[in-house]
C-alpha cells in the first residue's frame, strides 16, 4: 500500500512533477485525453482532445464563478468535450464501415435518460445533425421531450420502456409529422394496443422488436438480458408478433430488431457473444419475410473510470473503435454467411457520449482526524492501572516489536472500553488512553510506511489513521452511483498539483449519513481507500474535482437532507479568448425554498408563522422591534438562499 495514511509524513514540500500527480489520479489514465495539468499546477480541460492548443484552466473557471458569486459545489460542464464525444463516436462507426466495406449506414441514437438536461439534449443534436444522430426516449415525459428536440426528419427516434396509450398516439402523432420514430415492442400486450390506435388513428407506425437475449452483459447491469430479464420479447413471441403483424397486412411496418444487454459492459467478449446472437436472429427474421432496415444494438459501450483498462465494473477492456469493429464485422459476417443484406447499424449509446463532459466541483471544508486531537497524558497520581499499561506500550514501542505493541494495544483499548462502562475507568481516563492509542498508530505508521513488506495487520491500521476531508456536497445528489453500485469516480484536486501531497484521506460529505462519503480511489496500483491530498492552509480554500458525473450521476441525484441541485455553469472553449473560453450559462442549484416546496411545505406560511413568534417575543419585551425585524429578514434570506454549506474553510479555520 503506497499511498498510506498520515499526517506528518514528510517535511520537505518538494516540488511535484505532473507525471507523479498523473501516476497517482490518473487523469491521462480515464480521462480520453481530455484533461492535463499545466504550469502552474492546475487541472485543464484540452476540448480538443490530445491537443493542448486550446487550454480551459479549471481553476480560471472557479476564479470567474466566484467573481459571479456562485457559491459551490457546483457542476462544470464543458460542453466541448460533450460535442466531440459524438463526433468520436460516429467517426469511430463511420471509419470501420468504410474500412470493412460494410453496405449499411450507422445512424445512432442519444438516450435522453442518461442526461436529460434541456442544454445536453441540444448540443447532442446539434453535434450529431451532420450525421443525422437521433434519440431515445424510455418513458412518456422523456418523449414529450424527445419529440420537441429532434426535429431532423433523417434521424431517428425510438421509444423503449413500457408504453401505455399515451405514449403510443404520441409516436403516431410523431409518424403524422413524418419523423422517423419507431415503437420498440417490448411486450406481446403493447402490440395489440399499437394495432388498435393505429387503425383508430389512421397512421402506419414504424415498429421495432425487443429481443431477449440469452448472452448477459458481465457486470452491474447483466440481469438487462438472460431469461429473467424484464423487457423482451421471447423467440416465440418474437414469432407471434411477426405473424400477428402479417396477418394484419403490416409486416413491412417492422423495421428494427433491438436488444440492450446492459451498461457499462466492461468485456467486449459479451459485446461480440451479442452481437452474434442477435444477427442471427435477425437474419432468420429476414428470411421469414421481414425486410428489416435496422440493427440495434443498444446502449453498453462502457467507460473507464479507474482507468484500468480491465474488466472491473468500473472499467472497460476495449476502445470505441474496437466496440465499432466487432459490431460492423460481427454483423458483416453473419450477414454474409446467410444472403441477407446488412442492415443499418443503431447504438444507443449514452455514458460513452456524456460521462466525460461534467464534473462536480466541491470545497473543502474541515477535517476529521480522531488521530489528531492534543489532549494530555501526563501521569498523575492514583491514576488507573490500565492508562499506565497504554503509555508503556507508547514507550515500548519500536521497530522490532511493533507488531506485538499493535496487537497488545488493540486489545488494551477494548479492555478500557469494557473498564469505562462498568465504571471503573473515568472519563478523563478513558480520553488519555484513547490519545495513547492513536499516538503509537501513528508512531506504527511512521516506522512502517515505508518499508519494502508491510505486513498484513498494518493496512487497517493505515485506513484508521487516515483523515477524512469533509467536502460541501451530498454523495446522494451528486455521486449516486459510488453509493449504490460502489461505482468509482475519479477525484482529484483541480490546484496545487505541483506540490506534493503529504497526506491521504478519504471523502466525507455534509450529509447526515456515515455512508455520504467516498472511500474507493484509483490508486498508483489498485484501488484504494485512500487518496492523497494536500494539507489544508490558512486562508484559501481548496478545491476536489468528482470527475466523469454526466452519465447518470447528474440527473439521478435525490431529495435526501433536501440539499436538491446544484449551481451549474456551461462551460465553452474560444480561442480567441485570453483565458480560452467563456461561461455561456450558469443555472442556479436549489434555494432551501423550492426544495421545501417539493416537499408540499409552503414556504410563505412557514415564514409567516415564524414572524408571528417573532413578533409575540417583541410584544413580551424579550427581544427588542429592531432585532426582531432582522431575526425575521433573516429567516427570510435563508428560505431564499443555496442549500449547499455557504461555508469557507478559510473563515471555519481560527
Ligand atoms: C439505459 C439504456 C441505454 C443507455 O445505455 P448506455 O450504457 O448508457 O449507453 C440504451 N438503451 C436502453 C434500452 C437502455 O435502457
Amino acid at each position: 500500500m503506497e499511498n498510506g495514511a498520515g499526517t506528518e509524513v514528510s517535511s520537505d514540500l518538494k516540488k511535484w512533477t505532473t507525471q507523479e500527480a498523473d501516476s497517482i489520479y490518473g487523469h491521462s489514465r480515464w480521462g480520453e485525453g481530455f484533461f492535463d495539468i499545466n504550469d502552474k499546477g492546475h487541472l485543464v480541460v484540452l476540448p480538443n482532445k490530445n491537443s493542448k492548443d486550446i487550454q480551459i484552466d479549471v481553476y480560471e473557471v472557479i476564479e470567474e464563478m466566484k467573481a459571479q458569486k456562485l457559491a459551490f459545489p457546483a457542476v462544470i460542464r464543458f460542453h466541448d468535450i460533450l460535442r466531440s464525444q459524438v463526433k468520436n463516436l460516429n467517426r469511430a462507426f463511420r471509419e470501420v464501415i468504410e474500412e470493412a466495406e460494410y453496405e449499411g449506414r450507422y445512424i445512432g441514437v442519444y438516450p435522453i435518460k442518461v442526461n436529460q438536461l434541456r442544454e445536453v439534449v441540444e448540443e447532442v443534436v446539434d453535434a450529431g445533425s451532420p450525421y443525422d444522430f437521433g434519440l431515445e426516449a424510455g418513458s412518456k415525459p422523456e418523449l414529450l421531450a424527445v419529440m420537441a428536440l429532434n426535429t431532423n426528419h433523417q434521424a431517428l427516434t425510438i421509444l423503449n420502456g413500457y408504453k401505455d396509450e399515451d405514449y403510443m398516439r404520441l409516436a403516431l402523432l410523431g409518424r403524422q409529422l413524418d419523423r422517423s420514430m419507431i415503437v420498440v415492442i417490448e411486450k406481446t400486450s403493447e402490440l395489440h394496443t399499437l394495432l388498435r390506435l393505429s387503425k383508430e388513428m389512421g397512421v402506419r407506425p414504424l415498429i421495432g422488436i425487443r429481443g431477449k437475449m440469452s448472452i448477459k452483459g458481465f457486470g452491474k447491469w447483466e440481469n438487462s438480458s438472460g431469461d429473467r430479464a424484464k423487457f423482451g420479447l421471447t423467440m416465440a413471441e418474437i414469432i407471434n408478433v411477426v405473424n400477428t403483424l402479417k396477418a394484419e397486412g403490416l409486416g413491412d411496418c417492422l423495421k428494427l430488431f433491438h436488444f440492450h444487454i446492459g451498461s457499462q459492459i466492461s468485456n467486449i467478449r459479451a459485446v461480440k457473444d451479442a452481437v452474434n446472437e442477435g444477427v442471427r436472429i435477425y437474419s432468420e427474421l429476414y428470411k421469414m419475410g421481414i425486410p428489416f432496415e435496422y440493427f440495434d444494438v443498444g446502449g453498453g459501450l462502457g467507460v473507464d473510470y479507474d482507468g484500468s483498462n480491465s474488466t472491473s465494473i468500473s472499467s472497460k477492456n476495449y476502445s470505441m473503435t474496437e466496440y465499432a469493429s466487432d459490431i460492423v464485422y460481427g454483423v458483416k459476417q453473419v450477414c454474409d454467411l446467410a444472403g441477407v443484406p446488412h442492415p443499418n447499424i443503431v447504438s444507443e449509446s449514452g455514458r460513452a457520449i456524456t460521462a466525460h463532459h461534467s464534473c462536480v466541483i466541491t470545497n473543502v471544508i474541515g477535517k476529521i482526524d480522531p488521530a489528531n486531537v492534543a489532549f494530555s497524558t501526563r501521569k498523575v497520581t492514583g491514576e488507573h492501572v490500565l492508562v499506565a499499561n497504554m503509555r508503556d506500550l507508547d514507550e515500548y514501542l519500536s521497530e522490532k516489536n511493533m507488531q506485538e505493541v499493535w496487537n497488545d494495544a488493540s486489545k488494551l483499548k477494548d479492555d478500557c472500553l469494557n473498564a469505562f462502562q462498568l465504571g471503573v475507568l473515568s472519563l478523563e481516563e478513558r480520553a488519555k488512553v484513547e490519545t495513547l492509542y492513536w499516538q503509537i498508530a501513528k508512531k506504527i505508521y511512521l516506522l512502517a510506511k515505508d518499508k519494502e513488506q508491510i505486513p498484513e495487520i498494518f493496512s487497517s491500521l493505515f485506513d484508521l489513521i487516515s483523515s477524512q476531508y469533509l467536502c460541501n456536497f451530498s454523495v446522494f445528489q451528486s455521486a449516486a452511483d459510488s453509493w449504490a453500485i460502489r461505482q468509482l469516480l475519479p477525484v482529484m484536486p483541480v490546484h496545487r498539483l505541483d506540490e506534493k501531497p503529504l497526506s491521504s484521506s478519504a471523502l466525507a460529505d455534509i450529509t447526515c449519513d456515515s455512508d455520504g462519503k467516498i472511500d474507493q480511489f484509483i490508486g498508483a496500483d489498485g484501488i484504494c481507500k485512500t487518496i492523497p491530498l494536500h494539507d489544508l492552509k490558512d486562508g484559501e480554500d481548496y478545491y476536489l474535482g468528482i470527475f466523469m458525473t454526466g452519465a447518470y450521476q447528474d440527473v439521478m441525484g435525490d431529495m435526501h437532507n433536501l440539499f436538491g441541485r446544484l449551481n451549474e455553469v456551461h462551460v465553452f472553449a474560444d480561442d480567441d479568448d485570453p483565458t480560452d473560453f467563456y461561461i455561456e450559462e450558469t443555472i442556479r442549484g436549489s434555494s432551501s425554498r423550492q426544495v421545501l416546496s417539493t416537499m408540499q411545505y409552503n414556504p410563505d406560511f412557514m415564514a409567516a408563522t415564524v414572524k408571528r413568534s417573532i413578533d409575540g417575543q417583541v410584544k413580551r419585551g424579550k427581544v427588542t422591534p429592531r432585532q426582531g425585524v432582522k431575526l425575521v429578514d433573516f429567516y427570510e434570506e435563508c428560505l431564499d438562499s443555496y442549500t449547499y454549506l455557504s461555508m469557507q474553510y478559510n473563515r471555519q479555520n481560527p
